[in-house]
């Protein structure tokens, strides 16, 4: 049986009651690249839009295998557990090129998916990784009108999705494992460069003292590194997802962080810049797509062969394309 499709106030009245299927439903209609959709999505945002900015958003990114599930399960149901409610997203850009995705099978953190207080909701499948990330990120601003506090947003910290994640989240962990070197692990120094703690993760058992011995290695990294987010000194710590040994420190390390930021006024001046950042890549974005879809673009096939064939130089075949006028007019004259 088909549904009727659903109304922007309809939505938003769901999300805000925090309704957990209209939430999905909503979210699907902001994932939809349909044109039909674009407007109702947009009004479903915009009416959200009051009601966003009270949660504290956590990016976390470690290769597969690190334990992020295994973490996000963990971590996720304490804080369902003390009365939070956590939406869990994930950007994974992987999906559009593999047809796989790294994060998205559905097995994942069945007992978390399962509490009342937690929204779990896999990557939006294909795209580019652009496109993952914006819709991500609209996602992350319907949750927090959903009423969820705390927001965490999981990647594959092999690519550039990371990047992606650090733009739209408040604070951002690293999970690596001991015994493995970060080119093992797949880890780019950029990576760790832009975290704001290190979790050596796996640290029961056998492996304790190694991984004691990695989160003090990574320690003397980070105190050299200059902090990615001013007035913060990254920290490392170590924990055992499996046994929840040391995952109470990294909610109480967050809320140290949100303290010292909110101290220093740099909490919403930072929202504040990521909100420019945003806007300016959703600008990029949106003049890209419409020069590719506008006539001029149909010039393109022609204007390849000539650059090609050295008939025309690039700098000439940009300026044809983007500023004709220019063009027809020297042509005209003569040029
Ligand atoms: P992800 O790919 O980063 O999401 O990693 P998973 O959470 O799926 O974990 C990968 C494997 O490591 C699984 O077999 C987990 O059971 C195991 N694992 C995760 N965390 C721990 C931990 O703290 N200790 C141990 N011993 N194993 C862990």
């Amino acid at each position: 049986r088909r549904r009727p499709p659903l109304s922007a106030a309809e939505a938003v009245e769901g999300v805000r009651a925090g309704n957990r299927t209209l939430l999905a439903r909503a979210i699907t209609l902001i994932e939809s690249r349909a044109a039909a959709h674009r407007k109702v999505a947009a009004e479903i945002l915009r009416d959200c839009l009051p009601w966003t900015g009270n949660s504290i958003r956590i990016g976390i990114t470690g290769v597969p295998g690190a334990g992020k599930s295994t973490f996000i399960e963990r971590f996720g149901l304490d804080l369902c557990e003390a009365g939070h409610r956590v939406a869990v997203l994930a950007v994974d850009p992987t999906s559009a090129v593999s047809g796989g995705s790294v994060l998205g099978d559905k097995t994942r953190m069945e007992d978390l998916s399962r509490h009342p207080g937690a929204f779990i909701r896999p990557s939006p499948a294909g795209g580019t990784l652009g496109g993952v990330a914006a819709r991500t990120r609209e996602t992350l601003l319907l949750c927090e009108a959903a009423g969820y506090d705390v927001i965490l947003v999981e990647t594959v910290g092999v690519g550039q999705s990371e990047v992606a994640v650090r733009t739209m989240v408040d604070f951002f962990l690293l999970l690596q494992i001991a015994g493995a070197g970060d080119e093992l692990q797949g880890i780019k120094k950029g990576v760790i460069e832009m975290a704001d703690a290190i979790l050596v993760n796996k640290a029961d058992g056998e492996n304790q003292i190694r991984a004691e011995i990695a989160r003090g290695e990574y320690a003397r990294v980070l105190h050299y590194l200059s902090p990615f987010t001013p007035g913060w000194v990254p920290q490392a710590l170590a924990c055992s997802a499996l046994d929840g040994t040391g995952v109470a420190a990294v909610w109480e390390l967050i809320g140290n962080f949100r303290e010292v930021l909110k101290e220093k006024e740099m909490w919403e001046s930072r929202r504040r810049e990521q909100n420019v950042q945003w806007f300016h890549s959703l600008l990029k974005d949106a003049v890209l797509a419409q020069f590719y879809e506008s006539a001029v673009a149909e010039e393109l096939p022609r204007l390849e062969t000539a650059v090609a064939g050295g008939r025309v130089s690039v700098t000439e075949a940009v300026q044809s394309l983007v500023d004709p006028g220019a063009t027809r007019n020297r042509e005209e004259s003569g040029y």
